[in-house]
This record gives structure tokens, C-alpha cells and sequence, in this order.
């Protein structure tokens, strides 16, 4: 047996100390933060407000507008304008200028660093370690779709005599207005690999952010005029999902809805984008699971699939829930993943050494919480039960990990859950795991973990998952698709590809007949 390797741990929290610049932001001289509809920050015609606060310790941060009907159309009409105009339209704008934008604007980021880690921090409620990493996706999606962009040219392709006197040829054109619809779990990484592919193949963007994480998009935006976008070409409308988003969905100007969140709410907005022909890109929640064959190190590999399970405390989309071993060396795994999260360590998101913060609202404290219970009712035997966590001197959401384990007969954990949860099944091989893992209708991540890479490969490409990985999980890159299959995604080709770039543009086909009168 080998022994556990301490270097394997959460990511975990360095102290962060809020910047004044964050505070006097989120203030804005003693007036409700607006949206940004035109390049004009506007409180909007409801006199509507809502509160965003720190969900570690309930505090507020700021006082954000809601954007209603109004200000949609008004920033649909912006945007429209400012892709449309003939002579100084983004849409006509030369790509090295679009790019240059572009650039100055991360370089902007890059300034304003220490605010935007505020924003996924102190709103968000992430840990330093990992509000960095996401903070660096900023400069690596733009610089890879800039590089896209120059790559992929758009207007008419090769043409071909298709018809004796008649050529046909393809033509490649923006959709004009899109939406970015954002959830809370990583606004900025999300914003990112929205508005870049979008504005970058030549649209103009609504940006609707998640009415739990406001404030990095509202950012942003201020950042973008700053760096000479035109007014219009980035709108940001903060609100309510059922609201402002189902205004953003059901406006027949917007072309294109990228939605990023849960499946109920993607398939409620494809439905409504279908009456009126918005084509819709989904990315949406998973179950992610991991098969640990008999030949791992059972201890190394629980820690491992510790820490991906807690990665922003088990709220990010691909994570892994549900964990298939190898019944020969299940005792040990189990052990170990046991001690693993047992040992993480809660609190405050931005105190030192915090592995595992608060959850973002009540309505997901209360989802988890009823999930922790029904899978005990559905069988599945509880090593870590979960339930509520005392912070001392916090009053935010903290719940315990939970852990469980279950028979391959019984389907304890069918549906995600969003937090620092598994459960374990042990099996008696590889083809069972395969089985069960594709049992679930999710199909965002898999991992298989394996000493036998070229096994692992071959497992991993059985599974019906987007993303298959071998001794590794959550990772990303420009060039991959991250897509999902079955309720995880679709329609769309996924983020972070070329695919992606091209579908936030159309393709129409134009034939050119001699005029024989
Ligand atoms: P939701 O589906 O609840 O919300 C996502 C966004 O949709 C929010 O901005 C929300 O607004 C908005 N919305 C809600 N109702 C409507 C509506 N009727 N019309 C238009 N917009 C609406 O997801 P969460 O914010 O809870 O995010 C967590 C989910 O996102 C998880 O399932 C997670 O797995 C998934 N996710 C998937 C990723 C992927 O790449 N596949 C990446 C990250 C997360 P409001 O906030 O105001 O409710």
C-alpha cells in the first residue's frame, strides 16, 4: 500500500484583502450600479434594484439595477445599430482592428487584476487559487480566438460552376445581435469565452449575467469603453433570469443565445428561441463520473479525485459525483477519499487555508441538502453525511462534504448536485463501470484513472461524455471542444474550438445565374 501523498490537496484559499478600488466600484459615488445599454450606464425605466452579497459571510457588496423590457429593447436596438451601420459598423470593422480592441481590453483586465479577483471572490465566493487560474483565462481566450479569427475568414468561399452559366458559391456572415446568458459559478471564464468568439467573428453582445454574480460583467463592460469599444458593441443587462433573460430570449432581434447554466432552464430558453427562429447554443450541467481500475494507486488516486470533486467546492459543471472502483482495491480507495474530505478545511473564502467555502444561495443550500437525504433513502450508505457547517463568526451557507457509498443495483445519485458530494460504487470491472457511468442522461465530463494509459484511452472513448479524460479531470484547453452530450449540451459545437467561432456566424449559399431575357 502506498501512502498518501500530502502534496494532493484542494485548491485552497491565500488571504485576500479587499482592494479600494473594488469598494469604490462597487459604491459608484452612492448610486445603484446600472447596466450598460449603448456605452451609458443606465439604472433603467423600473426603478428596480437587487442587492449581490458575499455568500461567505451575507454582507452586501453592491446595489445592481434591473434591466427590464425597456432597456432590452433599447439594447438590442444599440447593438443592432452599432453592427449594422454601413460605413462604421462592427460588422465592417477590419479584424486587426476588432483585435486590437480586443487586446487593449485584456490588457485592461491585466490592470484591474486585483478587482476582478474581488468580483469571483468576494461575489462569487471562490478561493484565491482558483479565482486566479480563472482570472487567467481572460488572455488565453482571447489571444486563441484573435489567432481563430485571423484564420477563419469570413464572407464569400471558392466558388464553382454548379449549373451550365450559374455559380455557386457559400457566404460566410455574423448573426448580428447575440446574448451571452452566464451562471454564477464562473462569471469570468464564462464572460470570457462568450464575448470573445462572439465580438471577434463580428457581432455585437448582450451580456446577462448570473443575478447571483453581477459585478465582473458590469466591470468589464466599464472596462470595455475604456478600451474604445464602440457604444452598443458590449451591452450588459443585470437581472433576474425569468425576467431579464426571458426578455433577452424572446426578443426576435437577437439571432444567437449562447446560455450557459442548467438543463431545465436551457431547454425552457431553446423552446422559447424556437418560436421566433433564435438559433441557441447550450452548455449545461453534468454528473461527472470517474472509473479507478484495479491496477491504481487507490490513495493517490482518491486524493486526486478529492480534489477535482471540491474544485469550487464541487459547483463546477464537469466535476466528478459519481466514482466507479475496482472492488479489489475498493476498501482502501474508499478510505482514503473518506480522510480526503473529511479533512477539508471550511470557512471563509478569503481567509488563508480555506479548501471549502460557503455555497452561493439558499436555494442551493436547500438542494443539496434534500439531495445529502434522498440518497440515503435511495440506498446509497452514507461514510460522510454532510449536512449544515458552523463557520465561527460567518453566517453564510457552509455545508459539510458528503460522501456515499452505493451497489451497482441501486441508482442513488442521478442528478447533479453542486457541491463537495460523491458517491462510491464499487464493481467488479471495467465493463460494469463503463456501464454505469453511462447509465446517467448527463454527459459533460469522465475521467478513467489507470497505471495502463493506452486501457484507459480505450475505456474513455466508450464513455458518452464530451469530455474523456485519462488520470485527470476538469481540464480544458483552446483548440478542444468542451462541449456536452445528452442534457449536458447541444445544440452547438461546444466552447473553446473553431467550431465555436463559426457558430456565432451564418452560412448562407448564393447561386449567380447568367440574365438570359
Ligand atoms: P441556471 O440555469 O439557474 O441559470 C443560468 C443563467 O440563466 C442565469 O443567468 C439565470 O439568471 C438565467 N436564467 C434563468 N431563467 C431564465 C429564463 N427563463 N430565461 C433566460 N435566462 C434565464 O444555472 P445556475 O446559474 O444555477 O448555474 C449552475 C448550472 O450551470 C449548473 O447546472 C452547472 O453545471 C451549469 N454550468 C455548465 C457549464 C458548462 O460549460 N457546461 C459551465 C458552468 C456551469 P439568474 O441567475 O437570475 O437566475
Amino acid at each position: 500500500m502506498s501512502v498518501a501523498n500530502s502534496e494532493i490537496r484542494s485548491l485552497t484559499a491565500k488571504k485576500f484583502d479587499c482592494p479600494q478600488k473594488f469598494s469604490d466600484f462597487c459604491s459608484n459615488g452612492g448610486k445603484p450600479l446600472g447596466g450598460i445599454v449603448g456605452g451609458v450606464e443606465t439604472a433603467g425605466t423600473m426603478n428596480a434594484t437587487f442587492e449581490t452579497i458575499d455568500p461567505g459571510n451575507h454582507q452586501v457588496l453592491a446595489t445592481v439595477c434591473e434591466m427590464g423590457a425597456a432597456e432590452v429593447n433599447k439594447a438590442v436596438q444599440a447593438a443592432h445599430n452599432a453592427y449594422s451601420n454601413p460605413k462604421t459598423g462592427w460588422r465592417q470593422t477590419p479584424i486587426e482592428e476588432k483585435i486590437a480592441l480586443v487586446m487593449k481590453f485584456v490588457e485592461l483586465c491585466e490592470r484591474d487584476r486585483d478587482v476582478l479577483l474581488a468580483c469571483e471572490i468576494f461575489d462569487g465566493g471562490k478561493v484565491s487559487e482558483l479565482a486566479e487560474g480563472d482570472f487567467d483565462q481572460i488572455r488565453a481566450c482571447a489571444e486563441y480566438f484573435c489567432d481563430v479569427a485571423k484564420r477563419i475568414p469570413l464572407g464569400d468561399g471558392p466558388s464553382l460552376e454548379v449549373a451550365p452559366g450559374v455559380q455557386g458559391y457559400s457566404y460566410r456572415e455574423p448573426w448580428g445581435v447575440v446574448a451571452g446568458i452566464i451562471p454564477w459559478n464562473y462569471p469570468i471564464v464564462l464572460t470570457s469565452w462568450f464575448i470573445f468568439p462572439a465580438l471577434l467573428s463580428g457581432n455585437c453582445v448582450l451580456i446577462k449575467p448570473a443575478e447571483d454574480t453581477p459585478l465582473s460583467a458590469l466591470y468589464m463592460g466599464k472596462l470595455a469603453e475604456e478600451a474604445g469599444f464602440p457604444p452598443g458593441v458590449i451591452n450588459v443587462l443585470p437581472g433576474r433570469g425569468e425576467l431579464t433573460g426571458q426578455f433577452i430570449a424572446e426578443h426576435p432581434v437577437v439571432r444567437y443565445i449562447s446560455f450557459t447554466g442548467s438543463p431545465g432552464v436551457g431547454q425552457h430558453i431553446l423552446r422559447t428561441c424556437d418560436r421566433h427562429g433564435t438559433r441557441m447554443k447550450r452548455e449545461m450541467g453534468g454528473n461527472g463520473s470517474a472509473i479507478v481500475l484495479a491496477d491504481a494507486d487507490p490513495i493517490e488516486v482518491a486524493r486526486k479525485i478529492g480534489r477535482y470533486t471540491n474544485q469550487h467546492f464541487g459547483q463546477t459543471c464537469c466535476t466528478i459525483h459519481r466514482v466507479f472502483v475496482d472492488q479489489k482495491i475498493a476498501d482502501d480507495f474508499i478510505d482514503a477519499q473518506r480522510e480526503f474530505f473529511a479533512s477539508l478545511k471550511i470557512g471563509y473564502q478569503a481567509d488563508a487555508g480555506t479548501e471549502l467555502g460557503a455555497v452561493i444561495n439558499s436555494t442551493q443550500k436547500e438542494r443539496i441538502l434534500s439531495a445529502q437525504q434522498q440518497t440515503v433513502t435511495r440506498g446509497g450508505r452514507a461514510l460522510l453525511r454532510g449536512g449544515v457547517a458552523e463557520v465561527t463568526g460567518r453566517s453564510g451557507y457552509y455545508l459539510k462534504p458528503a460522501l456515499f457509498q452505493t451497489t451497482p443495483e441501486v441508482d442513488c445519485n442521478p442528478a447533479e448536485v453542486f457541491h463537495a458530494f460523491a458517491t462510491i460504487c464499487p464493481v467488479s470491472d471495467a465493463e460494469q463501470a463503463l456501464q454505469l457511468a453511462n447509465q446517467s442522461p448527463y454527459g459533460l465530463g469522465a475521467s478513467v484513472w489507470t497505471r495502463d494509459i493506452e486501457h484507459g484511452v480505450a475505456l474513455a472513448k466508450q464513455f458518452r461524455d464530451g469530455t474523456c479524460q485519462i488520470n485527470c479531470h476538469n481540464q480544458i484547453a483552446y483548440g478542444l471542444p468542451y462541449g456536452g452530450q445528452g442534457i449536458s449540451g447541444g445544440p452547438g459545437a461546444g466552447v473553446n474550438c473553431e467550431e465555436t467561432f463559426t457558430d456565432y456566424t451564418q452560412v448562407k449559399a448564393v447561386y449567380a445565374s447568367q440574365y438570359d431575357a
